[in-house]
């Protein structure tokens, strides 16, 4: 079993990835959850800077979002978090990010669909949730949970994306799969129409591959490279909201 310092410093390192990747912004958020405490660790609210975050910021709560420690509280949408930790034991890590690219598919009419190979992890879909609405309470997160159900991540319509992994190296991964597959959609479909991976390709494709081994090679990729990263405060890419 992971410590608590370890998993504190891996969300530490995952979010500022996000951060570098211009993935998570002044509102996204990402958790991790420690199933034989009881105990989410999840990155603080909206306007930490997100690029910077170490071990120690991270805030501790339990399944129904109460803060285990000093004054500060989750991010107003820690229902998201708790609801898929408390719901599936698949789900030990959880991210929420307003993403430019695959929030674009919460907008546009458009159904996700994978058009890369590595994209075929989300060959069973990518849901949508249909409330354009923020999940602040139990019962907007019981609602998220019906739709995501046992998939990795879920729309949120005009809103942004939920990512669900077994471990913070497979939602880092899995995450920027999902972005870098709707960026490649959206700017594919500017030359013509798009070809996309057929659910018959994206079972064959994930049974050629091992999802573990590819996340933590991802993550020893960025993580070393997210070490080089300038991290002089507010100097980190973003746009307006992602
Ligand atoms: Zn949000």
């Amino acid at each position: 079993m992971a410590t608590e310092y370890e998993l504190r410093g891996q969300l530490a390192t995952c979010t500022r990835i996000f951060a570098m990747q211009g993935m998570i912004g002044v509102f996204g958020h990402v958790s991790v959850y420690q199933p034989e405490t009881k105990r989410v660790f999840i990155t603080p609210g909206m306007g930490s800077d997100k690029g910077s975050l170490r071990a120690e910021d991270m805030v501790p709560c339990d399944l129904s979002g109460k803060p285990l420690e000093g004054e500060q509280g989750p991010p107003v949408e820690w229902p998201i978090h708790t609801t898929i930790h408390g719901a599936r034991p698949d789900a030990l890590a959880v991210a929420h990010l307003h993403t430019p690219y695959a929030t674009l598919f919460t907008i546009a009419k458009r159904k996700f669909l994978p058009v890369t190979l590595q994209g075929a992890i989300f060959g069973d879909g990518v849901p949508l949730y249909p409330e354009a609405q923020l999940i602040t309470n139990p019962a907007r997160g019981e609602a998220l949970l019906k739709v995501i159900a046992d998939k990795r991540a879920v729309l949120l319509r005009g809103h942004g994306i939920v990512v669900a992994g077994k471990n913070l190296q497979e939602v880092l991964y899995t995450s920027l799969v999902l972005e870098d597959d709707a960026k490649k959609s959206w700017q594919a479909a500017s030359l013509g129409e798009v070809c996309t991976i057929s659910p018959e390709e994206c079972r064959a494709f994930g049974a050629e591959i091992a999802l573990e081994r590819r996340a933590q090679r991802a993550w020893n990729y960025f993580s070393s490279i997210e070490a080089r990263w300038d991290h002089q405060p507010a100097s980190g890419r973003g746009e307006l909201f992602p």
